[in-house]
């Protein structure tokens, strides 16, 4: 039985614990962020530090302003007796074992034997920190291990005392789960847990093997990143990211926990130029340069040799672009240096997963989970290791007079992942295969389809029947949509009413549902001037979204990550959104030069519309919206935006949207056709044309934002035409693709996809 949480606090308010303090307020629930009282005129100013992190536009670590109105700041002197009527007070301090045992006696002192209390502790044993506590207080301790940015990443890991409750376990693992949204890795007490067991395991190793084999810091993440299905931050990029010396610490504090066997030791030691980086500043991204810095002329990286930075050119591996097109085994059959390095990284990492079972279980499950929720590698280790082959890994291994796991070689000639009856099962520790099973609700694509066969199938998506519904899945690289992808929604559109299905769901388990149309399309068109080819392209898109909306069975948008450009066209012409609070939406085109053209100009005039009737109001709303570019990061500022209706929903946890779309399928109304819309016409397109120039005279805006903003207006006020002028829905369809053409044309809109596409951003122009 789990209890209610309605009141948390948060002890320390450093990064995790502003983090933790944040994605609570962010389910809706109150909570006290408590530091250390400050001097100053401002006694709660360490905590507020805390608040304003949160505060980050590039990474907010709140969904709303609301959100933060529940975050309440103090500090430990004054604010003590708040944690009374606390349900959970999570400690989040310095990695001090005196001082959190000195809490701990505090919080003892305060609290009755209901309020749970849990530690984020990345290294200290749950015996070491309740050393000495009471036996009731160590029943209601556990250990929240959360990883950062919290609300952004997946993992958390729960780790339970020899005499933690089962009540506190499962109040906990739920609350956890279904309102602050993570994916619950249940761990044993071990030296680092899962996820930064594997992973620094994994770092460390890919950065002395870097060193050994002389490869540069590009080199390196070129292969231990995408080809691997692991972040293209890769190795040095990742160090970059989270303090070069915050990672020697790490990897200190995991050296002096793990046993002296443990295979860690062997890359446990700092590397000689890091130590010099570190004392010269040079600290990652937080002190501005690390091994990457960003120079004046763009990105640099730093050349050992000449320990200076030199401008980072485009690394095209044809290895890794063959690796990331065809798998990770393409790197193991290279015996170039670059496979080297990838056969030794792969299989230490590999090995060393293995070898922890049965230590923190017999279940390979969770290890997997770890790193795909806490690293986000698409593939956990025993996953990568069945799309290599178990017995080429032990073969190889054996081949160079090394030893595998043990577990490698109970798993010769099979595989760890197999579908048994018909349900995806993993192979136990010294025993057989068994069924994978997840929480009640939560249901992961990823896995789903792999006991499914596609109706029908592409390079770019698929779809699948399930529960009687239709499930359209993209999933091209970053999910880019093209024709191909639009085909197979378009056949599932049609044939799911052939078939009896309840209805249409179009979602994906990737990081990203869609980050929009794939500008190489355009790219091809403008480059061999098929105008009638791009006109083509973009018509077939707006037919396709159209069909969604006239199609008579529901069709639900399940997005998570970005849905942005086209992708969040597809999602404005859904009956309903069932979305994560993750969600990042909006329609991007204007920074490539163009104007959303697959009926997204249409929705969003359509939207405001809705929402402020007052056309003239929605239109300059429209005008705003889509000149900027604007995206929300959360559902919460989506519907602000009228990027989503209220009738849309989201949900904390990323894993239970498919579910609840299924579950919701037949209570979605269909949303009526559209009717024609009485345009402001002339006098509101002068005047924001008008207001375009008087910007760019101030600065605001470039020759083409102002082409590109004319051409916005044009659509959402019907242009030169005479107010009162009607237009369907078809008409503005007609006016996008017009608009669209037309900028495409210009050599400015050009330059701007083609930087996009080589350089990963648009030229200002
Ligand atoms: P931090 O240094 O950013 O913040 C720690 C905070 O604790 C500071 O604001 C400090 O003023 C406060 N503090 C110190 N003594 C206190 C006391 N007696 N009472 C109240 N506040 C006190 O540290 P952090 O990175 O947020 O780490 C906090 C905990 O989370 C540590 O146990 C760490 O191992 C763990 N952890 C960190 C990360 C990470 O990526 N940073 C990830 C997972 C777990």
């Amino acid at each position: 039985m789990s209890q209610s949480i309605n009141k948390v606090a948060v002890i320390g308010a450093g990064t995790m614990g502003a983090g933790i303090a944040g994605q609570v307020a962010n389910a809706g629930v109150e909570v006290w962020l408590l530091d250390l009282p400050s001097d100053g005129d401002n006694v709660n100013a360490v905590a507020a530090r805390g608040l304003e992190r949160l505060r980050d536009p590039d990474a907010p670590g709140l969904m709303s302003k609301e959100a933060e109105t529940r975050i309440h700041l103090g500090n430990i002197r004054d604010d003590f007796e708040q944690l009374a009527d606390c349900d959970w007070i999570a400690e989040a301090v310095v990695e001090r074992l005196d001082i959190k045992q000195d809490l701990y006696r505090r919080i003892e002192s305060v609290t009755n034997d209901k309020v749970i209390v849990t530690s984020n502790t990345s290294t200290i044993p749950i015996s070491l920190l309740t050393e000495g506590m009471s036996a009731a207080f160590c029943e209601r301790f556990a250990i929240t291990h959360f990883f950062n940015p919290v609300r952004f990443m997946r993992l958390l890991e729960l780790v339970r005392g020899e005499q933690t409750r089962q009540d506190i376990m499962d109040t906990l693992d739920a609350f956890c789960e279904e309102r602050l949204g993570k994916g619950v890795v249940v761990c044993a007490d071990t030296p680092g847990f899962l996820g930064n067991r594997v992973g620094v395991f994994a770092i460390q190793c890919a950065l002395h093997e870097a060193f050994k084999l002389g490869l540069s810091p590009a080199e390196a993440d070129a292969i231990f990143g995408r080809p691997m299905g692991i972040p293209k931050t890769g190795v040095f990029g990742l160090y970059d990211l989270i303090g070069i010396d915050l990672m020697a610490d790490v990897a200190m504090s995991l050296e002096t926990i793990l046993p002296a066997t443990d295979a860690f030791h062997e890359y446990a030691q700092p590397i000689d130029l890091m130590t010099q980086m570190i004392a010269n500043g040079q600290t990652g991204n937080k002190g501005g340069k690390g091994f990457y810095r960003d120079g004046k002329e763009g990105r640099e990286v730093l050349d050992f040799a000449s320990n200076s930075y030199q401008p980072l050119a485009r690394l095209q591996l044809p290895l890794a672009l063959r690796a990331e097109a065809e798998g990770v085994a393409i790197l193991l059959q290279d015996d170039s240096v670059y496979g080297q390095f990838a056969w030794r990284v792969l299989s230490s990492t590999l090995n060393y997963a293995a070898h922890l079972l049965p230590e923190v279980g017999n279940d390979l499950v969770p290890v997997d989970d770890a790193m795909k929720l806490g690293y986000n590698w698409i593939f956990g280790p025993f996953e990568l290791m069945d799309q290599i082959g178990v017995n080429y890994i032990v073969e190889r291994m054996r081949r160079e007079g090394r030893e595998p796991a043990p577990f490698l070689l109970q798993a010769q000639g099979q595989s760890f992942y197999s579908i048994e009856s018909g349900n995806l099962a993993s192979l136990r520790y010294q025993g057989s295969h068994e069924d994978i099973l997840r929480t009640h609700g939560v249901l992961r694509f990823s896995e789903l389809r792999q006991t499914l066969a596609p109706i029908n199938s592409n390079a770019k998506a698929s779809w699948w029947v399930y529960d009687n519904a239709a499930i359209v899945e993209f999933h091209s690289k970053a999910n880019a949509l093209d024709g191909d992808s639009m085909s197979i929604l378009l056949d599932a559109l049609k044939q799911s009413q052939d078939l009896g299905l309840r209805g249409v769901i179009i979602h994906n388990d990737a990081q990203h549902f869609s980050c929009g149309v794939n500008l190489v399309a355009f790219r091809e068109f403008f480059e061999a001037s098929d105008w009638h080819g791009m006109d083509a392209f973009l018509n077939h898109f707006q037919q396709t979204v159209l069909t969604m909306r006239h199609c008579p069975l529901p069709v639900i948008a399940a997005p998570v990550g970005m849905s942005i450009g086209g992708g969040f066209e597809v999602v404005l012409h859904a009956d309903k959104v069932i979305c994560h609070a993750n969600s990042v939406t909006g329609l991007v085109e204007s920074g490539v030069g163009v104007v959303p053209g697959g009926g997204g100009c249409k929705e969003t005039l359509y939207r405001w519309f809705e929402s402020t009737g007052d056309m003239e109001k929605a239109a300059w709303k429209a005008f705003m919206n889509l000149g900027y570019g604007r995206t929300a990061t959360s559902p919460i500022e989506a519907r602000r935006q009228a990027m989503i209706r209220d009738t849309d929903e989201y949900l904390m946890n990323r894993d239970r949207i498919l579910s609840t779309a299924l579950q919701q399928l037949d209570q979605v109304t269909k949303v009526a056709p559209r009717q024609p819309l009485t345009m402001v016409g002339k006098p509101a397109f002068d005047a924001m044309v008008k207001w375009l120039y008087d910007a760019k005279e101030k600065g605001m805006f470039t020759d083409q934002d102002c082409v590109v903003g004319t051409e916005m207006a044009r659509i959402v006020t019907g242009g030169e035409v005479e107010p009162g002028t009607v237009m369907t829905e078809q008409d503005l369809l007609d006016a996008e693709r017009r608009s669209f053409l037309q900028l495409a044309k210009t050599a400015a809109s050009q330059e701007r996809i083609v930087s996009m596409l080589d350089l990963g951003s648009p030229v200002r122009n």
